[in-house]
């Protein structure tokens, strides 16, 4: 069977998925054995660890999303720090700068980006970046930093101009369910210039549903469907595609390889 990893989802938002054990199991079935579960804050972040410590496939990514940035503070800076320890902790993320929203302001949301790049760059942790419609500035932030750690775009929705400094950059890119949208020919188009050694498939749950389930929930096991699109994008065949975002995903995260059966 073909194996992919979910690279980002929110089975820790309890709202959405007050059951995230049957979400988990049916990834599984599809081949989709490991799932990465990403905080927003310090409240979801020790939920995503908490999933991590119960199943073996699940690991976790902490951090205070752009869009959380107003409770962001010394003390919630501490938490994630300490739970950056655990040995399923894979990540920093997300983080970054959100111009769709105003649940916090610009001063707020660059103010939790620094110094959690700080902290990752300290540590040397992989980051996970949260951007929308702020791509020139996140970049603009970036280039001025020195000895970044390894750093992913998640979802990745830049233009070209973006894309090429992110490129530039070294950065990895995460493509989620709007590549088998119909009229997603921008988004693919950029895809195609991405270096393919660094990009990782990832559904983002409950949010973000592959076509032709646009309008449900989306969950795990539907990232079959993301790299179903991005093999057609690049023209491979979808067992290649698989082999290439999960080797990715394990090289990003420093999974461990998993072996066939
Ligand atoms: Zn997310």
């Amino acid at each position: 069977m073909t194996r992919l990893v979910d690279t980002h989802c929110h089975l820790n938002f309890p709202d959405l998925f007050p059951e995230p054990d049957p979400a988990i199991e049916e990834a599984a079935r599809e081949g989709v054995d490991r799932v990465i579960v990403v905080g927003c804050d310090a409240e979801t972040s020790r939920r995503a660890v908490a999933l991590a410590e119960r199943h073996e496939g699940v690991f976790a990514v902490v951090g205070w999303h752009p869009n959380h940035a107003a409770t962001f503070d010394a003390i919630g800076l501490g938490e994630i720090e300490a739970m950056l320890d655990h040995p399923k902790v894979v990540a920093l993320g997300e983080i970054g700068l959100d111009d769709h929203w105003d649940f916090a302001t610009k001063p707020q949301q660059r103010t939790a980006l620094v110094e959690q790049l700080d902290l990752a760059t300290r540590l040397g942790k992989p980051i996970v970046f949260h951007c929308r419609e702020a791509y020139p500035e996140l970049l603009d932030v970036l280039e001025a930093r020195k000895d970044l750690p390894l750093i992913l775009l998640h979802c990745f929705s830049g233009d070209a101009d973006d894309a090429r400094r992110a490129v530039a950059l070294g950065a990895w890119f995460g493509v989620d369910g709007p590549i088998t949208y119909k009229k997603a020919d921008e988004l693919r188009a950029v895809v195609r210039t991405l270096p393919s050694e660094r990009l990782v498939v990832e559904t983002d749950s409950p949010y973000l549903t592959p076509h032709p389930h646009r309008g449900k929930p989306n969950r795990p096991a539907m990232v079959t469907l993301v790299n179903a699109g991005l093999a057609a994008t690049l023209s491979l065949d979808v067992d290649a595609c698989a082999r290439l975002t999960t080797t990715n995903a394990e090289r990003f995260f420093g999974l461990g390889t998993r072996a066939a059966t």
